[in-house]
């Protein structure tokens, strides 16, 4: 699928690509899609930029509404943090993650899956009940905490101390937390310091252009220095990092030059049905 302008489209693998229609305005469209079962999980691979092995997935979930086809995040997910149905979504969307990496990895083994990471919304953070659903949905399925890595923004997580006990508890569990989108929110730094984060992800805007470095490109320079600071300031204090939205190969030349080790991006693999994975990691595990 080619890109296309994102607020019009949803592209997707496979040639499957829609025109968006109107957009989602009711929790009760949500709510009986979540009921019927219409919601569905497309991971994308989190690659070693050296060598190309895959690491991790990330869950992103779609939505395939039976009239308009596969419905892009973008347009739902707001409505859903909106109406407060996100809470209900984001405990099938980890507990369709744990169930799915469970399998992967009873099938191939930690050599081929490291771990994967579902997105989770500050609406879930203040749910009385999520640290005993993660850790239900862990023990019903049988995967190590370490093999899960809760993806959060900082905006999420600046609020409050309620929201600083649970990532703690749930650092305690052993489950491993990664700051989404990071450089975008407004105090990334000090955050840091009080976060029990294990996974920093450059956020894509930081890598759009990065590879451009003619003379008379400031904001490549710029970007070029963000990407530096962050990966360095991730190594000082023990963290991993990954940069996303890597659409070329100069980008992850880059990239790797400035120290990042993984990545992530349509240059490195889509966003897929677990179908399509399964097949690329059954082919990685015979040669
Ligand atoms: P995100 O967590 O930052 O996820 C990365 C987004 O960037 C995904 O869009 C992915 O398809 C897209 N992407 C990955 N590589 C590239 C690239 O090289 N170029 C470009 N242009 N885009 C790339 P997607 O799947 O449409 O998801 C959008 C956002 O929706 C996610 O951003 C996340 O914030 C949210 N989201 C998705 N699934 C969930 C979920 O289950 N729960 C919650 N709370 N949010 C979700
Ligand atoms: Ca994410
Ligand atoms: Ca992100
Ligand atoms: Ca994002």
């Amino acid at each position: 699928a080619k890109e296309r302008g994102r607020a019009n489209w949803v592209h997707y693998a496979d040639g499957m690509e829609r025109p968006a229609s109107a957009h989602v305005r009711l929790g009760g469209d949500l709510r009986r899609a979540l009921d019927n079962g219409e919601f569905r999980l497309f991971y994308q691979p989190i690659v070693a930029l050296a060598g190309g092995r895959i690491v991790g997935v990330e869950a992103l979930v779609r939505w395939e509404d039976p009239e308009r086809g596969l419905v892009s995040p973008a347009e739902f997910i707001p409505a859903a943090e909106r109406t407060g149905l996100i809470v209900p979504l984001g405990r099938w969307v980890l507990r369709e993650t744990c169930r799915q990496a469970a399998a992967w990895l009873a099938e191939f083994g930690p050599d081929v899956l490291e771990k994967a990471a579902p997105n989770v919304s500050v609406r879930q953070l203040h749910d009385p009940d999520f640290v005993a659903d993660v850790a239900a949905a862990l023990a019903d399925h049988g995967l190590p905490p370490a093999r899960l890595v809760l993806e959060l923004t900082e905006s999420a997580v600046l609020r409050g101390h309620q929201v600083s006990e649970v990532l703690h508890e749930l650092h305690a569990m052993g489950v491993r937390l990664a700051l989404d989108d990071f450089g975008t929110g407004e105090s990334s730094l000090s955050l840091l310091r009080a976060f029990p984060a294990a996974i920093v992800k450059l956020d894509k805007s930081f890598v759009d252009g990065i590879e451009l470095d003619d003379p008379g490109t400031p904001a490549a320079d710029a970007r070029q220095a963000v990407a530096r600071a962050v990966v360095q300031l991730a190594d000082a204090l023990g963290l991993d990092t990954v940069a996303e939205g890597i659409e070329n190969q100069e980008q992850a030349d880059r990239l790797l030059r400035l120290g990042y080790t993984v990545g992530q991006g349509y240059h490195l693999g889509r966003p897929m049905p677990a179908e399509k994975l399964t097949e690329i990691f059954a082919a990685r595990q015979r040669v």
